[in-house]
């Protein structure tokens, strides 16, 4: 007999979205984290429902820039030499990815999922009732230079392609809208449908009290192992095994860790990022801003003023870069003068495969393990439709929304 319906390993935003997903369908739901809910990557990014950012980072530009990417301290994305020599499968296929038409048909898929987000997340909003969290004001991207303004033409074009709404603003309109804004202005973009939460960790807490509030069991343990039969799947965490009907992946970066899943074959990688808190701050803006060269966002949140950001490719085990905090730091005192030292900085863990699209679906290995991670820049807005496209396929339903391209099994190079 099995000891739970439905377990889900993992409760940062997706694996705790999708537990309170299954447990508001009704089913027996088990969480299982050896850390608090939220505590992860989910706790320290850039805070915004990101509905607009379907521009993945694999682009021809990475391309073109690559030499440059491997040597520039200052540039917002750094790749490490030693991780690219010992990781060279997941850097080809992530090479790969960025050829025009390639990161064009990512667009395409990260579009068609993004215009579902809300829709898988403000019902768990009003179920954890959470809405005193979430701020509509927009998210605001500038450009402080005719360089980089010019070369993001085309992806604001193509953003107008898929029907993503935004309002260009002048100079004056950026500074009207941001004062507190002294870094040099060339222009900006307004996304009005994006929204941004005021403590992404607190989201998770109050998503899992809720979870809790139904019925949902959490057990504090990590999982080393899973093994499916015809009955169901046997889960190894320590000296304890948990049986369950099913098993949810939903451990981030950290996926590929649990055996016999189907997740350790898979070409998961690692987008760090970082974020740098000035506590007291937040004042300085009223919204999310973006600024396109630095290659960051300054979000005012509940701590303080956090910008968050870069992409540094390298080992999930390897240390701390203080040079990324460093770069991060010098850029905030450009976009913002007299910012005092900073209070606390932070590294974090996207979820990344190399093209840039969330794993969702049942794993190779058995449809009783049904993978959900990989959700890299976009976690945050994505978590909530991700459990609800999971409770789907769950419950052996069609989901209503397209999700060919994100079933693990897909190629995920295109040499
Ligand atoms: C700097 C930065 C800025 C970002 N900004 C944004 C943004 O503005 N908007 C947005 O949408 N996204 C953003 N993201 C991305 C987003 O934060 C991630 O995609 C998201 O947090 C991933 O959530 P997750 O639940 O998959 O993973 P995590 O939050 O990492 O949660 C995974 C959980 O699994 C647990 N776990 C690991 N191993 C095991 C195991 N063996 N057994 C049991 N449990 C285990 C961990 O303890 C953890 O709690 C940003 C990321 C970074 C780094």
């Amino acid at each position: 007999m099995a000891d739970t319906d439905i377990l889900v390993v993992g409760a940062g935003i997706v694996g705790t979205s999708t537990a309170l997903w299954l447990q508001l369908r009704g089913h027996k739901v088990m969480l299982v984290d050896p850390n608090p809910p939220g505590s992860g990557t989910s706790s320290g990014n850039a805070c915004t429902i990101a509905t607009y950012a379907c521009m993945p980072v694999n682009s021809p530009a990475v391309l073109t820039g690559l030499l440059g990417l491997m040597t520039n301290t200052n540039s917002p994305l750094s790749i490490s030499y030693a991780h690219a020599l010992r990781n060279p499968r997941w850097i080809l296929s992530f090479l790969s990815n960025c050829r025009a038409t390639r990161s064009r048909e990512i667009m395409e898929n990260l579009a068609s999922i993004l215009s579902h987000a809300d829709a898988g997340l403000n019902p768990l909003i009003e179920e954890a009732q959470a809405e005193d969290l979430v701020v509509n004001r927009g998210q605001l991207t500038v450009w402080s230079s005719a360089k980089g303004a010019t070369a993001d033409l085309s992806s604001l074009a193509l953003r107008k392609s898929f029907g993503i709404p935004f309002t260009e603003l002048t100079r004056a309109e950026v500074r009207e809208m941001e004062p507190g804004l002294t870094l040099p202005i060339e222009k900006g973009v307004h996304y009005p449908d994006a929204r941004h939460i005021r403590d992404p960790e607190e989201l998770v807490r109050r998503f899992h009290a809720r979870f809790t509030g139904l019925g949902g069991q959490t057990l504090c343990a990590r999982v080393d192992a899973t093994n499916a039969d015809a009955n169901g799947v046997a889960v190894t965490a320590g000296d304890t095994v948990i049986r369950a009907r099913r098993v949810v992946v939903a451990a981030g970066a950290f996926s590929k860790q649990i055996k016999g899943s189907g997740a350790e074959r898979l070409p998961l990688g690692v987008e760090r990022g970082y974020h740098v808190l000035y506590a007291g701050q937040a004042h300085r803006i009223t919204r999310p801003v973006g600024w396109a060269e630095g290659g960051f966002y300054a979000v005012p949140m509940a701590k303080g003023l956090r910008l968050a950001g870069t992409v540094e490719i390298a080992a999930l085990d390897a240390p701390k870069n203080m040079e990324r905090i460093g770069h991060i730091a010098r850029k905030g005192s450009e976009m913002f003068a007299d910012l005092p030292a900073p209070t606390s900085d932070w590294l974090g863990y996207r979820p990344s495969m190399p093209d840039a699209l969330p794993v969702i679906g049942p794993s190779a290995v058995s449809d009783r393990i049904i993978h959900a991670f990989g959700h890299q820049h976009l976690g945050l807005t994505l978590g909530g439709i991700t459990g609800r496209i999971v409770a789907d396929i769950a419950e052996g339903r069609q989901s209503n929304i397209e999700i060919n391209a994100f079933r693990p099994q897909r190629r995920y190079a295109s040499l």
